[in-house]
């Protein structure tokens, strides 16, 4: 089964920032501090002053809770976008921008920069 790596190691598994240091804007690890969802792809307003990349902290926030809920997705080279799949296919990641579609259940805290469960 394909395992997200939740290490704690220094720096960045994408980017490669140290701990504690903002992600750069390409990054696939980057969450965005407005929506907590992943930067890359998250459905923020861009004119929102607080989306842009988190700090890196050694985990990404939320995917606990998106393994939890069962939310993975993958990119799909061929239709170019990400696909809700399941946790065993190949390039499955945890979806935390599916999390804000479950908002009864869980939210995200823009002050304290991580999710929070109901
Ligand atoms: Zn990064
Ligand atoms: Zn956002």
């Amino acid at each position: 089964m394909a395992r997200i790596n939740r290490s704690s190691e220094e720096a960045c598994p994408d980017c490669g920032v140290r701990l504690g240091t903002q992600h750069k804007r390409n990054c696939d690890v980057a969450h965005c501090m407005a929506c907590g969802g992943q930067f890359f792809s998250c459905q923020c307003d861009r004119t929102d002053s607080l989306c842009l990349p988190g700090k890196w902290t050694g985990e990404w926030p939320g995917i606990a809770e998106a393994e939890r809920m069962g939310l993975w997705t993958r990119w799909d080279k061929e239709r170019n976008k990400w696909v809700k799949c399941g946790p065993g296919d190949e390039g499955a990641r945890a979806d935390l921008n599916a999390l804000l579609s479950l908002d009864g259940i869980y939210y995200w805290d823009r002050s304290a920069q991580e999710w929070r469960r109901r």
